[in-house]
């Protein structure tokens, strides 16, 4: 390509509402130009990375025998009635009317098209397994579209679904998505960790989150410090205290406690560790059916982890509640306790099962009970609703867990029967009876994995691409296209790093310099060639564009030099 021709409109000027890197860099260096709220224009450099991206997704997906179609983007909303997903998904589902009244949506997932593509066409054990995946442009209406191409409402994800016989079936397919998604990551040169996320009702090990790591990362992921063990926060398990403070001592007893409502008030005013006191905090959860408060107890010095909370109490979401709406349903706020509590249902933490001298409220104001043994509410519903801290022992082995902030770039699922069953999608088994098929699903966040890259791969000047998802790897400059000598030596290596096929640019601009070097340290090329005045020495210059170093070369010897290097 020659820049003179190229289509390439870097700018000074910065998005007013962008904050990330990413989002600044490919918007300055021409990459991407936003339309309106999460939605992007691809331009030519751009559209070169995305290409990239997905070539390397093909091919890794190609290996492990996916195949890859392509289903439509409108998608009949009659499907999404079948799966009852239509309510779920909410507003983020962008719906339209078609002229005969119909009522459609935009695709923000396939699940429901690809079980509709596959059932009825699919229906023997011997057609099994399958593996149908695509790379498609996605829409939701994102309530905070944001971050230029990390949050965006129309985005490019690359979506794949299996079809299995039995759940060991699955539980192959699924390691050997896994280890081709780690292929992808590696090859695009990001540091990454797989990490344990939430499966919501499904549970188990079946849902796994591949994350970028990066300080501007949206999500919290504890990692161990000696082992592999890495899981989304919000689901993230700690091995149990070895160590446990002193109890205090005490019978069964109500205390005035005056004004004594936070944990901290209770360590201060019984001079006990927060451990023997008990958090008590109220949520309130959403059902298909309505709203419902529930109370969540947990040892007074651990946090609730709202996803854990709406598993364990099976409900959809999880909104705050203010102090009037519990006092509306004769709750004291400050002094909640378990005991005789018939006013709402309530969660408790497994920390507290069987846990003695807890110190928790009597559901009355200014009045806590002491000596409490839990032992009595055996029968209730006990959950790991805890977060888990940094510092915490690691659940598999004797490390400690650390936060770290991850992209998610990808998702990888077992989904199970969950759109099977609805959407009828049955296949014979080899005794003949019929059975709804078992789906993994596997997402990635093919352009979000642009932002990811330069999240994890900038400086102050711009963007750094990786070998792999470079635009073009070598940027060779003519100083001053006027002289005729370097020109001429320019054009030259263009040729020949052409002919062996290496993509290159060769910046032929009339610009100065310094202008030409400013675009090339915020587009990003791995190398710069600078052909400048040093030519008449028999010297040009490399600049690599990771570490800013620049060094000298004989001319006749760049072209070996520059090959191997790539
Ligand atoms: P998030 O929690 O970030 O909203 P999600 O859980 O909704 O993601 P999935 O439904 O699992 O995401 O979609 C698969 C992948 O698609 C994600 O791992 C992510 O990389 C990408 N993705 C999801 N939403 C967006 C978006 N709004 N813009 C760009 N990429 C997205
Ligand atoms: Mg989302």
């Amino acid at each position: 390509m020659r820049f003179s021709r190229a289509f390439i409109p870097t700018t000074k000027e910065a998005p007013s509402d962008a904050v990330l890197a990413s989002h600044i860099f490919l918007t300055r260096a021409g990459f991407t130009s936003q339309v309106a709220a999460g939605l992007y224009n691809y331009l030519p450099l751009g559209k070169r990375v995305l290409k990239k991206i997905e070539q390397i997704v093909n091919e890794e997906m190609n290996k492990v025998g996916a195949q890859e179609v392509d289903l439509s983007f409108v998608t009949p909303a009659d499907l999404w009635e079948e799966s009852g997903r239509i309510e779920k998904f909410g507003k983020e589902l962008l719906r339209f009317r078609d002229r005969k009244e119909n009522l459609f949506v935009l695709g923000p997932t396939h699940e429901e098209m690809m079980v509709n593509l596959v059932r009825n066409r699919v229906t023997s054990y011997k057609q099994l397994p399958l593996n149908l995946y695509q790379i498609k442009t996605k829409f939701r209406d994102e309530a905070r579209p944001r971050f230029g191409l990390m949050r965006g409402r129309e985005f490019v994800m690359k979506d794949g679904y299996s079809f299995h016989a039995t759940q060991e079936d699955l539980d192959r397919e699924f390691e050997m998505m896994e280890a081709a998604y780690k292929r992808i990551l590696v090859r695009l040169g990001l540091d990454f960790r797989v990490v344990e996320a939430d499966s919501g009702a499904i549970g188990g090990s079946g849902s796994k989150e591949i994350m970028v790591i990066a300080d501007s990362g949206e999500d919290t992921i504890a990692i161990c410090d000696s082992c592999e063990y890495g899981a989304n926060v919000e689901t993230a398990e700690r091995a149990s205290r070895s160590e446990v403070p002193q109890a205090p001592e005490s019978d069964f007893n109500k205390f005035s406690t005056p004004n004594v409502k936070s944990i901290e008030d209770l360590e201060a005013f019984f001079k006990v560790d927060a451990y023997y006191t008990m958090k008590c905090v109220a949520k309130k959860m959403h059902y298909e059916d309505g709203d419902q408060v529930v109370l969540f107890f947990l040892r007074g010095d651990d946090d609730l982890q709202e996803v854990k909370a709406v598993n364990a109490a099976e409900a959809l979401e999880v909104e705050d509640v203010s102090e009037e709406e519990l006092k509306a349903l004769g709750l004291v706020p400050g002094f909640m306790g378990p005991l005789d509590m018939d006013k709402v249902p309530c969660v408790f933490d497994t920390s507290l099962k069987g846990a003695t001298q807890m110190i928790c409220g009597a559901n009355e104001k200014d009045q806590h009970f002491v000596g409490v043994d839990m032992s009595v509410l055996d029968e209730a519903l006990f959950a790991d609703i805890y977060t888990a801290k940094e510092g915490d022992g690691c659940p598999h082995c004797e490390g400690k867990l650390l936060y770290k902030k991850g992209i998610e770039v990808g998702h990888i699922f077992k989904l199970g029967t969950t759109y099977s069953k609805p959407l009828k999608a049955d296949f014979l088994n080899e005794k003949g009876q019929a059975e709804p098929l078992i789906m993994g699903t596997y997402g990635m966040g093919i352009s979000r994995l642009i932002a990811a890259t330069i999240e994890q791969h900038h400086d102050e000047k711009g963007c750094i691409w990786t070998k792999e998802t470079a635009p073009y790897s070598v940027n060779i400059m003519v100083s001053n296209i006027k002289d005729e000598a370097q020109l001429a030596f320019g054009e030259k290596l263009y040729q020949q790093l052409q002919e062996v096929g290496v993509e290159v640019i060769i910046d032929d601009r009339k610009e100065r310099f310094g202008f030409k070097m400013k675009d090339a340290e915020l587009i990003g090329f791995p190398f710069t060639i600078i052909v400048g005045k040093e030519l008449v020495n028999g010297n040009v210059q490399v600049l690599e564009r990771a570490t800013l170093e620049k060094r000298a070369v004989f001319a006749e010897k760049i072209f070996d030099d520059i090959m191997e290097r790539l």
